[in-house]
């Protein structure tokens, strides 16, 4: 069957990795003029299914209130008038009851679980390097108060089979001595030692590479206009360089799907939510972090890619816009400043800002859509990264018609 892919960022590239895999022609439509430029480019880089949290949680509706009259940097909602942003803010609103908190959660975990595992089996089979680290994560807590709660919190995760240890300050330490200069503000942290990190962009860009190779089609510099449908099926999508006709069609547009899939009559409940990230340069390869992790306290992430440290922060509500200014990044550099001390050249930032293509419940969205040859993969938040290699595999076990290796309750169309 000859697919067309809209959207090569991590989730694109490995949807057409396992259809090219299962012997389908392949044409991936992207706009950029790479593959994994957008959300895939500058993201926290953690593998972490340890951190499979729901953001929809019964907490949530106080900090978005707070958050009207803060000035904090971590969370920004400022309202607008827009439709969708209602719309996604109820919805996301009716998911922050204990029960569906509790079931998304799940959902997510066994996914990323899932995919982390694909992941694995992926790297063996392409050999592409990324600057995986697998020496777990360190999710770290300031004060005793949010420790205490923390380790709480942990145990809906480690009830479902996550590896969690909880660490005081020497043991932290003791994994990381990069954190040795900032003692006094480690209180303890949550090891999840099967995490890990590791550069989207390069797994992505490696990925495709070798898809090009193989015979995939990358139609780089070619924007997507139109999903055209006719008789109730997708006759093709119009794009800046004409029509590109095939039997099926895979949306893959990351926080852009919810704009395309308009066209075709499905209204999908993805909506961008900006972060932003800092990546700086290592000087002292001895003090710098090799365990990624978060400041929990701070909601700030770092992982280390070779000689670069990537720091991301902040969830705001910015419609489409990724701009950025260098105040933006301030809580991020302080706080890596003094984690970290002088491992690296803070005077040499490279700045991004990108949007999470998030889902009020979470997981993403895979599988068909309305018209029979046209597919989702799309919605994959905050974790796409750690969710990418499992949902292509659940999607091409959903297209085949082959039975899904994971419980696809609550990530398809159908049963959400
Ligand atoms: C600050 C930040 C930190 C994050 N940290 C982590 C992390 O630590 N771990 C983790 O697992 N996840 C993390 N994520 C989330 C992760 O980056 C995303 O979920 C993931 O990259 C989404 O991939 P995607 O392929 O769906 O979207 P994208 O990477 O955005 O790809 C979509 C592609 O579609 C293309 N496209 C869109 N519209 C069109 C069109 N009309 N025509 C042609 N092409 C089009 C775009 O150009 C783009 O290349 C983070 C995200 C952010 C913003």
């Amino acid at each position: 069957m000859r697919v067309v892919v809209i959207g090569a960022g991590v989730v694109g590239v490995t949807t057409a990795y396992e259809l090219a895999r299962d012997g389908h022609e392949v044409v991936v439509i992207e706009r950029g003029e790479a593959p994994g430029r957008e959300t895939s480019w500058g993201n926290a880089g953690l593998i972490a299914p340890g951190h499979s949290y729901t953001w929809a949680s019964p907490k949530a509706p106080a900090m978005l209130v707070k958050s009207l009259v803060s000035k904090d940097q971590a969370l920004r909602f400022t309202p607008r008038l827009e439709f969708e942003l209602y719309r996604w803010s109820l919805l996301f609103l009716r998911n922050c009851t204990a029960e569906r908190a509790r079931t998304n959660t799940l959902r997510k975990l066994a996914l990323c679980t899932y995919s982390q595992g694909r992941l694995h089996e992926l790297t063996a089979e392409t050999g592409v390097a990324y600057d995986l680290i697998s020496k777990g994560l360190l999710y770290c807590y300031r004060d005793r108060e949010s420790f205490d709660a923390g380790v709480a919190h942990m145990g809906i995760l480690q009830d479902a089979g996550r590896t969690m240890q909880v660490l005081d300050t020497d043991a932290v330490i003791a994994l990381e001595p990069a954190l040795a200069g900032a003692r006094s503000l480690v209180a303890g942290a949550i090891l999840c030692p099967d995490d890990e990190s590791g550069d989207c962009s390069a797994f992505t860009a490696g990925v495709a590479e070798q898809l090009a190779t193989r015979g995939v089609e990358f139609r780089y510099s070619t924007t997507a206009h139109a999903i055209v449908e006719s008789s109730g099926r997708v006759q093709h999508v119009e794009t800046s360089r004409g029509p590109v006709e095939g039997d099926a069609y895979v949306l893959c547009a990351g926080p852009w799907a919810a704009k395309l899939a308009r066209g075709v009559g499905l209204r999908l409940p993805v909506y961008p939510i900006k972060g932003y990230s800092v990546t700086v340069p290592v000087i002292d390869a001895a003090a710098a972090p090799d365990v990624g992790g978060v400041d929990e306290n701070k909601l700030v992430a770092w992982a280390r890619f070779g000689d670069r440290i990537r720091l991301t922060s902040t969830a705001e509500f910015a419609g489409y816009d990724t701009t950025h200014e260098p105040s933006d990044f301030t809580v991020m550099l302080d706080t890596a400043k003094l984690l970290f001390g002088d491992a690296c050249d803070w005077s040499q930032p490279t700045y991004w800002a990108g949007l999470r293509p998030m889902t009020p419940e979470g997981t993403p969205i895979i599988g068909a859509a309305r018209q029979p040859n046209m597919w989702l993969n799309v919605g994959h938040g905050h974790m796409g990264w750690t969710m990418s290699c499992g949902s292509a595999r659940l999607f091409a076990d959903m297209f085949a018609g082959r039975a899904t290796d994971i419980d696809v309750t609550g990530l398809t169309l159908a049963s959400r």
